[in-house]
């Protein structure tokens, strides 16, 4: 029988090295199902999209309006075993905002191969899933193609300028991200957290939950306390202002 499979086993054993080969020679192809998705349902006529099979990249360069961002994903040898990284190279988006998606990317793209760390019972046992979709429609849907068009919850304008090159003319408005998502002008947050009422602390206008952020952890008591002081100067200064007229 064995005898009978040897001219078999000659003619596949060419196919197997072709096979091989290609494997070794474009990295890629262990998730082209992925990235002909990312490009079908995500890459818009404005983005660019570019292989490097002998480095096992993904360039990409994603734009929404003024703004853009050029990304590169590096997919390991061990994929899907091993989450794909990112980096993110070029970009005209505020640095807080560029820091977020790659980190919050990163923690997905984790989260694709790595157990939680405490496990509800109710789940399926965990198996480590690709990694490369999930990073890319985060980056481009959710973040890229999302926040220059984000309005700011106090003003009711664009939160990133039209023009990125007016921020730097201007603190004020300078992007601020709380811990709900939404994005504020620097100026917007600063004067609504500092105006009444608040009890129980501020709370995002936009979506009702809590304002949590590095730059104003301040108790609703203090806020109080520090608007009733800043009442108080401002009729001092108007009844001097009125007895010096
Ligand atoms: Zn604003
Ligand atoms: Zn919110």
């Amino acid at each position: 029988m064995i005898k009978n499979m040897f001219p078999f086993f000659l003619q596949i054993l060419p196919i197997m090295k072709f096979v091989r080969e290609f494997v070794i020679n474009n990295p890629l192809c262990v998730c082209s199902d992925e990235i002909a998705a990312v490009k079908k349902d995500l890459i818009g006529e404005h983005d660019k999209m570019k292989l490097k099979q002998d480095s096992s990249h993904v360039l990409l360069k994603i734009v929404q309006e003024q703004y853009f961002m050029n990304l590169k994903i590096m997919v390991p040898d061990k994929y899907p075993l091993e989450q794909v990284s990112i980096e993110a190279s070029e970009s005209n988006f505020p640095n807080l905002l560029k820091v977020f998606f790659v980190g919050q990317a990163v923690e997905i793209a984790r989260k694709c191969v790595q157990p939680p760390l405490k496990p509800n019972k109710k789940d399926p046992p965990f198996k480590p899933r690709v990694s490369l979709r999930e990073v890319c429609e985060f980056l481009i849907k959710d973040c890229v193609k999302r926040y220059p068009l984000e309005i700011c919850p106090c003003c009711k304008d664009r939160v990133m300028l039209r023009d990125p090159e007016e921020v730097a003319k201007d603190p004020r408005k300078r992007v601020e991200r709380v811990y709900c998502g939404h994005l504020y002008h620097h100026g917007c947050l600063a004067k609504y957290m500092k105006t009444p009422p608040f009890k129980d602390g501020k709370f995002c206008p936009s979506c009702g939950k809590r304002i949590f952020h590095d730059k104003w952890k301040v108790t609703p008591e203090l806020a109080e306390a520090r608007w009733a002081h800043k009442q108080a100067r401002e009729r001092e200064l108007a009844e001097v202002t009125d007895f010096l007229s």
